[in-house]
Parts: C-alpha cells; structure tokens; sequence
C-alpha cells in the first residue's frame, strides 16, 4: 500500500489500483448536499467515493463526477447491492439500477453490503458474473466475519477482492485483518471516525497534540499505517480538506500500539451476525 500522498493506492487481488483514501457519502443527502461534497473532495484531490443504492444518493454522486470536469475513468466508485435486493436475479436487476442512478456504464467496486442469510453466495455468484462480463472492476463484501470469508472462497471462483467493514480504535478485530491480509482480501474501514465517538477519547486527543495534528487525521493516519483503506464522512469542505492532509507526518510504532490498545470490541453499526432486525426496526 502506498501511502505518500493523496494519489496513493492499493493493488487489489486482481491488479487493480484503489485509491487508499476516499469519501463516504452515507447520509450526504441526495441533490446539492452530496453534490457539492464530492466536488470538494475531488477538489482536494480525492479520487475515490463510498455510496450504496441504500444510500439513496447515487444519482448526485453521478452529477457530482460529470460535471467535475475529473474524467470518469480517474475516480474510483463503490457502490453497493441492499439486503432487499439480495439473490441472483434480484442482484442484477439491482446493479443495473444502480448504473442507471449513477448514470455510469461500470463501477469500480461492487459490494455485497451484509451477509443475508441464505442469500448471500447467490448474490455472489451474481457479481461474479458481473465482473466476468467487465461492469465492474473488482466485487468484494461487506460486513462479512472470517466464516462468511471461508463460505465465500469455498463455494465460488472469485476470491472477494475487498472487504469493508467497521473499524475504529474502539473495533479494532486483528485476527480478521490478518486473516485478510494473508488471503490478499483488502480490508476497508467504515466509520473510521466511530461516527465522532473518536473525538471523545483521551489518549487520542493526547497523541493529536503531540503530532500537532486533529484526532480525525491520526485516526486517518492509522488506519493507513495499519494497511487499512479509508472512507471517512463529512459534507463540510473543511473538514474534507482536514481529512486529506495526512501524509506529512508518520506515527510511530510504540503511538500506534497505544491507539491498538483502546479495543473494546464496541460496534456504532449492527453485528455481522445478528443484522436483519436491526434494519427491520429502523
Ligand atoms: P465516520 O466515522 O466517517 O464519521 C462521520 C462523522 O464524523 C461525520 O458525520 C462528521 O460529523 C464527523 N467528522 C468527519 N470528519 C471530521 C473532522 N475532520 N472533524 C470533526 N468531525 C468530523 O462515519 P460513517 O459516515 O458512518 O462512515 C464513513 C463511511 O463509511 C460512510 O459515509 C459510508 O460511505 C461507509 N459506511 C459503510 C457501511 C457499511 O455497512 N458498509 C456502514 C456505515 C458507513
């Protein structure tokens, strides 16, 4: 993973290059709001945003890269397939209405977003047959534990090239990230920020001052250290900017042990195993 600058990827298990830092859209709202945060993310030299079709927002992030005047083909684009939509059919009939919100004829990345029960290697096997047909760049999964892994890569051909799930200093799950590493599985971080929860621990305000640099950077920083890509949120060009400017300083490795150790296996989002009733009530 290079991480010299904003323009830094990752060569992902079938050689394609993924930007190590983009920008999250979940609850940018669809219109102006999105619009106007991707283009300051793509002002401040992002080249890689996170949305979902749950998101409801892909149309904007659509408007948001036409009208840039950033060449499509230089920016890197996840989208995501819902719960409701998953299996074979159903799968496709989802991509393809993505497509047509994002009013694009490939994505970059694909997701299965969680781990239906039941239902997820038929979803698989439909993205499989999506990158096979070259509409999208690479397929991955989403909230899926080491077992939903293993049940992946033994029923099918394509190896996930990407997993992203929650990561933040309070859910840190080393032997997964291991396990990842060692099967050439990207791992990706959502709510690298515990969705401001970061902003409230001591010992990362501590170290934030003594790099001279903002809570939300050092996160930034060290998920990067830790081999991990990023997707932090935010609508505002400020802090948009803010959550670039971390390649010019490094943590160092007695720092990033002391950020490891504030685990609490605690989650902001629901388990990877007990999801369903957690979208059902909200
Ligand atoms: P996050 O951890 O990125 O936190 C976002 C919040 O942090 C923002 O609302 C903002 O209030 C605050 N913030 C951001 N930058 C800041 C700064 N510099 N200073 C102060 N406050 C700052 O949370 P998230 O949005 O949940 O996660 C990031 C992205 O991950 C999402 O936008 C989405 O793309 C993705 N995501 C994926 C899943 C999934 O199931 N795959 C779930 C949740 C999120």
């Amino acid at each position: 993973m290079k991480i010299t600058d904003i323009n830094g990827t990752t060569k992902l298990n079938n050689g394609v290059d993924m930007p190590v830092l983009g920008l999250g859209v979940y609850k940018a709202k669809e219109g102006r709001e999105v619009v106007d945060s991707i283009q300051h993310a793509l002002e401040a030299g992002y080249r890689h945003i996170d949305t979902a079709s749950f998101y409801e927002n892909e149309r904007g992030v659509g408007e948001a890269i036409r009208t840039s005047g950033v060449p499509r083909e230089e920016i890197f684009i996840t989208t995501k397939v819902w719960n409701d939509d998953q299996g074979y059919e159903q799968t496709l009939a989802a991509f393809d209405n993505s497509l047509k919100e994002l009013n694009m004829n490939y994505v970059d990345l694909y997701l299965i977003h969680w781990p239906v029960p039941g239902k997820y290697l038929e979803t698989w096997k439909a993205l499989e047959k999506l990158y096979k047909e070259g509409r999208v760049k690479a397929i991955g999964v989403s909230n899926f534990l080491q077992h939903h892994l293993i049940d992946v890569v033994e029923n099918s051909d394509v190896v996930p090239a990407v997993v992203q799930n929650e990561f933040h200093p309070r859910l840190v799950q080393q032997p997964l990230l291991d396990f990842c590493k060692k099967n050439n599985i990207q791992y990706e971080s959502w709510s690298p920020l515990m969705r401001g929860g970061v902003f409230k621990i001591d010992t990362l305000k501590d170290l934030a001052e003594k790099y001279k640099k903002s809570v939300a950077q050092l996160i930034i920083r060290w998920n990067l250290q830790k081999g991990v890509v990023t997707i932090p949120k935010s609508v505002h060009r400020e802090r948009i900017f803010e959550n670039a400017d971390v390649f010019d300083f490094k943590i160092s490795e007695e720092d990033m042990c002391k950020i490891n150790a504030l685990d609490r296996e605690e989650r902001t989002g629901a388990h990877p195993d007990d999801f369903m009733d957690h979208f059902e009530n909200n």
